[in-house]
């Protein structure tokens, strides 16, 4: 419902060029598989991924995963990944006050700061994609962009306070159709962010197997899209950091 009003209320437009189709891949949280797995596949295929950390789950190891620490974030960004925030808590930002959340942010912006230390904004992805329509003035001036979900292609008139993206889920079955997206960008372009979390031959739900990440990759590229890290994405679209 908050998301829907977000939508049909944007806080900011930017406008996102229908030139060339773009293509960033993002994860989130981040499980160890989507560095040891997902980095390469990408590394592979020349290009980079938006990594979104959260402070608060380093290291944590959970049914069918283990999160990335401060060493696994360092070994991303001297790989040339994007480490984007995720805040430090990975709580939803409906449930924080304001207060909480700037702390909750700061906090996240010193963990990430002390192995990939930044002079502009960083790019942000809701914990389970939720947006708060009270706070978007907030995240709007603390990031360069807010991921959301959405499933959809950002094109045209875009509210940089909730990109959309679409989700490499299992069941499989939904991962193999997932080329259709490109397919769509490619006919009419735009700017396209899938998000993922674990790579394995038993994902969890939220996760995909290698193979069809990789497929996936290999698809984007071969049909010509330009395969960047959300920062990449935007500075290629002329859409200039603004200083708050
Ligand atoms: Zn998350």
């Amino acid at each position: 419902m908050e998301n829907r009003l977000i939508r049909a209320v944007p806080r900011e437009i930017m406008q996102v060029p229908t030139r060339e189709p773009i293509v960033s891949f993002t994860f989130d949280d981040v499980p160890a598989s989507a560095l040891d797995i997902g980095a390469a596949i990408l590394e592979a295929h020349g290009v980079r991924g938006t990594f979104y950390i959260a402070g608060g789950l380093a290291g944590n190891v959970e049914p069918g995963r283990s999160l990335i620490d401060r060493a696994g974030c360092g070994e991303l960004a001297a790989r040339g990944h994007e480490l984007g925030c995720h805040s430090f808590s990975h709580r939803d930002l409906r449930h924080l006050d304001g207060g909480a959340l700037a702390a909750d942010l700061a906090r996240n912006a010193a963990y990430l700061d002390a192995v990939d230390p930044r002079a502009s904004r960083r790019n942000f992805a809701y914990p389970y994609n939720s947006g708060s329509f009270g706070k978007r003035t907030m995240l709007g001036q603390s990031f360069r962009t807010c991921r959301a979900a959405g499933e959809g292609i950002n094109r045209g008139a875009t509210d940089p306070a909730f990109l959309r993206a679409v989700e490499i889920r299992q069941p499989q079955q939904h991962v193999l159709g997932l080329a259709r997206w490109i397919d769509a960008l490619v006919a009419d372009p735009g700017w396209l962010i899938f998000f993922t979390h674990d790579l394995s031959p038993q994902p969890t739900p939220y996760g995909c197997t290698p193979p069809s990440f990789h497929l996936l990759v290999a698809y984007a590229v071969a049909r010509g899209c330009q395969v960047l890290t959300v920062d990449a994405a935007l500075d290629r679209m002329g859409l200039r950091e603004a200083r708050p």
